[in-house]
């Protein structure tokens, strides 16, 4: 049995005031959710704060981006042994924002990878295709092309531990979700991908959906077969919907 996870990623958003009161609200209710797996991912400066917020309750806290290096000459980043520091377990790696606006390539991406589970991280590698790419027929192709990217680098008993996230960029932020069949099938071919190298890896990895997951279409995807829990943008940042999606997540909803 995977255990499912709901993971919240607030991007560039929030003040100092807004985000105590998300994180604490978060804390509060996510008590509810014991067999789901909470993760939230502030932007790096409240970090520390919401650690506090968090602390002593079930909620796990994230990082959006990682550097590839440890430590040394590279203004701007921050690394994996700082993140743990600071009280993270996760880090997303590959979001699709990071790809398109910030040049994090499949080599990039495998390097963050590598440096976050390096570091003490569990990686949640995102993956997923343009609507372009998906008119074009290229969505299976797209996403086992990124996974491999990262297997080929790191080895396949590295999603031991990782987390993958599927997540459709033309779904992301735009209000389209993929329907739950669309997003079964490629959710489907990712298990199979890594089942083609190691069938125990494949049983155990979590997948989880991304891209407009809100709490009344959540409880539909999570019911796929291979969809274990969903990562979330804009629904993320309001704490009744996000624990609505817990709560579908954990099938109370
Ligand atoms: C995301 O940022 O990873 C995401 C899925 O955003 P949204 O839920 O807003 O589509």
């Amino acid at each position: 049995m995977r255990t499912p996870m709901v993971a919240g990623n607030w991007k560039l958003n929030g003040t100092r005031e807004s985000v105590r009161e998300l994180s604490l609200a978060v804390a509060e209710g996510a008590k509810e959710f014991a067999d789901v797996d909470v993760l939230v991912c502030p932007v790096y400066v409240h970090i520390g704060d919401v650690a506090a917020n968090i602390e002593g309750g079930a909620v796990l806290l994230g990082a959006q981006d990682v550097a590839m290096q440890d430590e040394g000459a590279f203004t701007g980043e921050v690394s994996a042994p700082m993140l743990v520091e600071y009280g993270c377990t996760h880090v997303i790696v590959g979001h699709s924002e990071r790809r398109a606006l910030f040049g994090d390539d499949d080599a990039t991406v495998a390097a963050k990878f590598i440096a976050a589970q390096r570091g003490g991280l569990v990686p949640v590698l995102c993956v997923g295709e343009t609507l372009e790419e998906r008119e074009a027929g290229d969505t299976e192709a797209v996403v086992v092309r990124q996974l491999k990217a990262v297997i080929d680098a790191a080895g396949v008993q590295a999603l031991n531990n990782a987390v993958v996230a599927y997540e459709p960029v033309w779904a992301i932020g735009t209000g389209k979700t993929a329907s739950p069949e669309q997003a079964q099938a490629v959710h489907q071919s990712v298990r199979q991908t890594v089942a083609g190298i190691d069938a125990s890896v494949a049983q155990s990895l979590r997948v989880l959906y991304g891209g407009s997951v809100k709490a009344e279409n959540a409880r539909e995807l999570f019911a796929q077969a291979d969809i274990d829990g969903g990562l979330i943008g804009g629904a993320a940042l309001k704490s009744d919907e996000f624990l609505k999606i817990c709560s579908a997540a954990a099938g109370l909803e």
